[in-house]
C-alpha cells in the first residue's frame, strides 16, 4: 500500500549500517531502543546520531539513505523533521545543514519530501526564534513548517514563551505541528490548539478529554499517531489501553507514522501490521489514515489533490 508519513525524525532514523561503518564498530545498541522507562530515556538514543550529523557529507549521505528507506516502505510523500541548530557544533551554519539534508533527499526523486524544523523545549527563546527565522527563509523551498519537540513531561507546552513563538510563526504563516499529548496529558494538546497548531504530534491522550476530541474534529486537525514509539517511551504500557482505534472511530483525523525508524526499529509497513494485528485495523482504515495525511500535509492544495488521486488509484488497484 502506498503511504504518506508526516512524523519522522531524521536523527532518529539513521541507517545503522552506515553509522557502524563511520564508527568502525557495531553501534546498533547505541541507536535502537529496546525498552525505555520514559521519553527522556528514549531520547538518550539520539546522542550518537547527533554526534554523527555534524558534517555536510554525513548529513547528505544519511538523508539520502533515509529517502531510499522511504521508497522501500512505499512512502510517496514524507515530511522529515529535525532541529538544524543541533548540527552546528563543528561550525556548520543552519543554512548549510538544511541544504545538505535537502541534497541527500533530492537524490531520490521517487519520494517527495519536505522538512519540518523543530524548535526544542529545552532551548532558549532566542534559539527557537532563530529556527522560525530559518524556516521562513526556506519556506516552500524544501521546508514546509515547524514543530516543537523534546521532553514534554519536564518542559510543558503551555508557557508564555511557546505562545509567543507560535504567535510569530502564525503571523508569518508558517504551518506548524506541536508534539503534545504524548508524555503529557490533554492540557498540552489544549495549549497547542490555542496556539493555532495545524496538526498535533502524537495527540493520543486526546482520548482523556471529550472537549479536546470535539475541537480536533470540528477544526479538522489531524493527530500524528506513532504507535510503536509510544510503547518504547512508556507513554503506554498496555496495548489494550492504546486508544488509536477509538480515536479513529470517534472521527478524529488519525494519521499513522513511525516517529523514529531506527530508535523504534520500525517502518510504516510494520506500524500498519501492528495496527492490523493488535487493533483490528483494516486496509480501508489505513487508506483513510493516508487520506487524512494527504489532507493535512503542509503542501499546496494542488499537491494534496495529486497525492489523494495517487492514493485512490493505488487502493483501487489493490482491491482488484
Ligand atoms: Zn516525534
Amino acid at each position: 500500500m502506498k503511504k504518506i508519513e508526516l512524523h519522522c525524525h531524521f536523527d532518529g532514523s539513521l541507517d545503522v549500517g552506515f553509522a557502524s561503518r563511520l564508527m568502525q564498530e557495531d553501534v546498533a545498541s547505541q541507536m535502537i531502543c529496546t525498552g525505555a522507562k520514559s521519553l527522556a530515556e528514549y531520547l538518550e538514543k539520539f546522542t550518537l546520531p547527533i554526534q554523527l550529523l555534524q558534517t555536510e557529507s554525513n548529513l547528505e549521505q544519511f538523508s539520502y539513505l533515509l529517502a531510499k528507506d522511504l521508497v522501500r516502505d512505499e512512502v510517496i510523500y514524507a515530511e522529515i523533521r529535525f532541529c538544524p541548530l543541533l548540527h552546528t557544533s563543528q561550525g556548520l551554519t543552519p543554512n548549510q545543514v538544511i541544504a545538505a539534508v535537502l541534497r541527500g533527499l533530492r537524490r531520490v526523486p521517487e519520494v517527495k519530501t519536505n522538512l519540518i524544523l523543530c524548535m526544542m523545549r529545552n532551548f532558549s527563546f532566542s534559539e527557537n526564534n532563530q529556527i522560525i527565522n530559518v524556516a521562513l527563509e526556506w519556506l516552500r523551498r524544501g521546508v514546509c513548517g515547524i514543530d516543537l519537540a523534546g521532553d514534554e513531561a519536564n518542559y510543558p507546552t503551555d508557557t508564555p514563551d511557546f505562545a509567543e513563538l507560535f504567535r510569530r510563526a502564525g503571523i508569518s504563516r508558517i504551518p506548524f505541528t506541536v508534539h503534545a499529548g504524548e508524555a503529557d496529558g490533554p492540557e498540552s494538546i489544549k495549549a497547542a490548539l490555542r496556539f493555532g497548531a495545524w496538526r498535533i504530534g502524537h495527540g493520543v491522550r486526546a482520548i482523556e478529554s471529550d472537549g479536546v476530541i470535539s475541537r480536533l474534529k470540528s477544526q479538522k486537525i489531524a493527530i500524528e499517531v506513532c504507535p510503536r514509539s509510544n510503547f518504547d517511551t512508556g507513554a503506554y504500557q498496555d496495548v489494550k489501553q492504546y486508544p488509536v482505534k477509538k480515536l479513529l472511530q470517534k472521527g478524529v483525523m488519525v494519521t499513522v507514522n513511525t516517529d523514529n525508524r531506527t530508535v523504534s526499529n520500525t517502518s510504516l509497513e510494520q506500524e500498519y501490521q501492528l495496527l492490523k494485528s493488535e487493533f483490528g485495523f483494516t486496509d480501508l482504515d489505513l487508506f483513510f489514515c493516508n487520506m487524512h495525511a494527504a489532507y493535512s500535509a503542509f503542501i499546496s492544495a494542488g499537491e494534496k489533490v495529486a497525492l489523494l488521486e495517487e492514493l485512490v488509484r493505488d487502493f483501487e488497484s489493490l482491491r482488484k
